[in-house]
């Protein structure tokens, strides 16, 4: 099967971008993006983009989770198919483009293959997910884990700020509580997951680059450490005699930055309490966050381990006590090894030389990963920004990205 010709058509490009924009105004604000799960915004979302994929000659249905879904059939029907896509939700003053340009991009892809009357020995589905930011109920990746089956029952008694349970949201959307099993998909079903999204960073950018295939997503853990040492009188305990928790505590938040660094995690401490608290009293407890994630688990856990390590020596030179927890922990999800390679090609191909990131932010491929192989596909964005309406993509950049994923597509039907 040959690849295609390159296309330097600014027409997809422009039609993506301008049906990106158009989903910006189904919004529950006004004057801002915010679309958020199982909202009368989240139903207009899925009837249009439903249409799109109607008219790029997709088979379309709504899913008991409420995800959007398309299918255009391989060459034989009934095979096992690529699911291209990402989420229409949004954070509340959302970016036009966290998402939705995954959603839109792949309609737009098939829409190519169905006009060449170009069939594949897979079929390709697309999902517009309902949920990944987990803004309405507080539990992130629903659309995604509805999909995978990792939905958990006791999240149908969560409250939107309303007091309108998931369970009330899912009936008035027209869906069923006891149904959500039912948009479970079987792994041999799928050949695997591929998203294109927006970097949310900084580095495509300041690599001069349109293009980036992701190698993992992030894993993060967050600890609370407590450092205990004496109060006293800030005037008269001289400095070689005190138990100064605070101090203590900078000498550690600093060696966490140096480690980060050597360990090439990140690493942040993003929240202290002091205590007493007065202007004339020596601290004498400390409360301090950590937030450290890293594309691989070992790499992150020999970091952390680094970091608990520098804890234990500066507490006991100083005579503090030490006190740590660990309350949250997600694991890293890889990208598929041939996956990773067959997008390397194609943005090789597409843009001259490629660029390999993880990924700090999470995504419905994290979801997807308990299901099948992913890979996803990174284009900048302007200043690395998101999660913000000042989120911007150039329409030559969504051009390459098509392209990339057409010769992905092709390059997996020779496997
Ligand atoms: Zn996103």
């Amino acid at each position: 099967m040959s690849m295609p010709l390159p296309r330097s058509d600014m027409e997809a490009g422009i039609r993506i971008f301008e049906r990106c924009n158009e989903l910006a105004h189904l919004s529950e604000d006004t004057d801002a993006l915010t679309r958020v799960y199982l909202s009368q915004q989240h139903q207009q979302a899925n009837q249009r983009v439903g249409t799109w994929m109607r008219d790029a000659g997709m088979q379309v249905w709504q899913d008991a989770v409420g995800n959007i879904c398309g299918r255009y059939e391989g060459m034989k029907p009934n095979a096992p198919a690529l699911l291209l896509g990402s989420h229409l939700d949004t954070v509340r003053n959302a970016g036009k483009y966290d998402g939705m340009l995954g959603v839109i991009t792949a309609i737009e892809l098939v829409s190519r293959f169905h006009q060449q009357n170009k069939r594949f020995p897979f079929a390709i589905e697309v999902v517009g997910f309902g949920d990944e930011e987990g803004v309405r109920f507080g539990v992130t990746l629903l659309g995604s884990r509805g999909l995978t089956g990792s939905w958990e029952s006791h999240w149908l008694d969560k409250r939107d700020n309303q007091g309108i349970s998931l369970a009330q949201a899912l009936r008035d959307f027209g869906l069923a509580a006891d149904q959500i099993d039912q948009a479970k998909r079987k792994s041999s079903d799928l050949i695997g997951y591929l998203e294109l999204h927006i970097e949310q960073g900084p580095l495509l950018e300041s690599n001069d680059l349109a293009l980036g295939v992701v190698t993992a997503i992030n894993g993060a853990k967050r600890l609370n450490f407590s450092f205990k040492g004496v109060a006293g009188h800030a005037g008269t305990v001289p400095m070689s005699l005190r138990q100064d928790a605070l101090v203590g505590a900078s000498e550690l938040i600093l060696a966490v930055e140096s480690i980060a660094q050597a360990f090439e995690v990140v690493a942040t401490v993003g929240k202290i309490e002091c205590l007493p608290g007065a202007v004339n009293v020596i601290p004498s407890d400390i409360s301090f966050s950590l937030d450290i994630r890293a594309p691989d688990n070992q790499q992150r856990d020999a970091a952390l381990w680094e970091i608990t390590k520098a804890a234990k020596e500066i507490t006991e030179r100083r005579n503090l006590t030490l006190s740590y927890d660990c309350f949250y922990n997600s694991d890293a999800t890889p990208c598929s090894v041939v996956l990773q390679q067959k997008l390397t090609k194609a943005v090789m191909a597409v843009q001259g030389r490629s660029l390999s990131l993880a990924s700090g932010a999470g995504h419905d491929a994290i979801a997807m990963a308990s299901l099948c192989d992913v890979g996803m596909l990174f284009v900048r964005c302007e200043g690395g920004i998101s999660h913000n309406p000042l989120e911007a993509i150039q329409i030559e950049d969504i051009n390459l990205a098509l392209n990339v994923l057409e010769h992905t597509l092709y390059s997996l039907s020779e496997a």
